[in-house]
């Protein structure tokens, strides 16, 4: 198993496992698959940060011409870091801090997506303190089912994301009216792995008639932020959402508002450029079932705990016979799980295991816990490697720690 020119067993000869393997090319084709869908319109893809955030990642995606979608001060940092213009970065999230919105001020990014009346109101108080005013889109909220999961669908009218896009108009008025704001756009973002694009036609049509309804109101828009989303195929689903359809949808409902459109994948850039390289610990022959135990777990990678979702698993060397095994971590919790009854090739303790489209809320969702280190992030370039993210060490961890002034 290759990431492009390099043998995976050769990169694991150098770096310890467990490791995330990143392919440049593959986030390459990725951004070029977008930009090619959605060259007939004026567009700017803003990568969702988010997905994977690694300044190299960014640095890639920088050089090809993305910008980016961000959620915290820290992200924009991120973004800055690497080399993204702030005219290129949109600020998204429902819980913008006074200090984040400061900060984002300061750098003169390209837009505010605003989720509440309460954050419109804030934006505006704090770009007038500063002497400037804050260009923002407002997320509206389309009431569509994404079909997705439950923790990942945003665009219905009982999630936290946006306004309910049949209040968006008196919420446009209030922000025309406000001293610190400058409306330029409409947001919309429903969810995250969508396989079906019927939910995206929904919410571009009703996105579309909220553009018309707000130019008879007086109200310009001049940006349409059609979000992310799309999914990919992890290798239960036979299919993975067709970029240029969706392109078409976009084209199709919103070309003729001659809008500006920002595009905003995270998940469908990186996901399927990545994969999380493990090793067999032990093949523990259980009463009903056969475990493979690996080095990964549930705190590198959590997407199946978490969402019980799917990954492909497969042997680094190709193997003659195949076996079916329950695939875990270590770590001390029953849902530290990667497969269940999974039929993978036989296993023996040392052999190499790849956990595949792993590139996108994988490193970025890890954590410590159980006091394992972190697993070191590689990107490779055709038959070079470079680490992106070292491991700490053991003092590091503990030095993360200290003790009060009375122990
Ligand atoms: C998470 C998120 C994205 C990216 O979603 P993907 O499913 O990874 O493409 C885009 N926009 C917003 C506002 C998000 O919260």
């Amino acid at each position: 198993m290759h990431v492009e020119d390099l043998a995976i067993s050769d990169i694991a000869k150098r770096i310890p496992t467990p490791f995330y393997c990143y392919s440049s090319a593959a986030i390459a084709s990725n951004y070029k698959r977008y930009s090619d869908a959605f060259s007939g319109l004026d567009s700017l893809i803003c990568y969702a940060v988010k997905a994977n955030s690694n300044q190299a990642i960014l640095a890639t995606l920088a050089q090809l011409g993305a910008g980016a979608d961000t959620v915290s001060e820290g992200e924009i940092r991120r973004a800055l870091a690497a080399g993204i213009a702030p005219e290129k970065i949109v600020f998204a999230g429902v819980g913008k801090s006074e200090q984040e919105i400061q900060y984002a001020l300061e750098q003169g990014i390209l837009q505010f997506n605003v989720e509440s009346e309460p954050e419109l109101e804030r934006i505006s108080r704090l770009a007038e303190q500063s002497n400037t005013t804050a260009r923002i889109s407002i997320r509206v909220n389309p009431d569509v089912e994404a079909k997705t999961h439950a923790k990942i669908t945003t665009g219905k009218a009982e999630n936290k994301f946006g306004i309910n896009i049949d209040l968006a108009p008196a919420l446009y008025a209030k922000a025309a009216s406000l001293p610190g704001i400058e409306v330029t756009g409409v947001d919309v973002h429903i969810g995250s792995q969508l396989v079906d694009l019927e939910p995206f036609s929904h919410a571009f049509a009703k996105v579309a008639q909220l553009v018309r309804d707000l130019k008879d109101q007086g109200i310009l828009i001049s940006v349409i932020d059609i979000g992310g989303g799309l999914g990919i195929n992890y290798g239960e689903q036979s299919s993975e959402p067709d970029i240029v359809a969706y392109a078409e949808h976009a084209q199709t409902h919103l070309a003729e508002l001659g809008c500006k459109i920002i595009i905003e994948p995270g998940r469908s850039m990186v996901g399927n450029a990545g994969v999380l390289v493990t090793k067999v610990e032990y093949v523990k022959v259980g009463q009903v079932r056969t475990f493979v135990i690996l080095d990964a777990a549930m705190n590198d990678l959590i997407r199946p705990s978490m969402y019980d979702a799917y990954h492909h698993i497969a042997t680094v060397e190709q193997k003659q016979a195949t076996a079916t095994y329950d695939i875990v971590g270590p770590v001390c919790e029953t849902g530290d799980t990667f497969a269940k009854n999974r039929e993978i090739g036989e296993c023996a303790e040392g052999d190499l295991i790849a956990i595949m489209g792993a590139g996108a809320y994988g490193a970025v969702m890890a954590s410590h816990y159980n006091s394992r280190l972190n697993a070191p992030e590689v990107l490779v370039k055709g038959q070079e490697y470079s680490i992106i993210r070292e491991r700490i060490d053991f003092d590091a961890l503990l030095s993360m720690d200290s003790l009060p002034n009375w122990l």
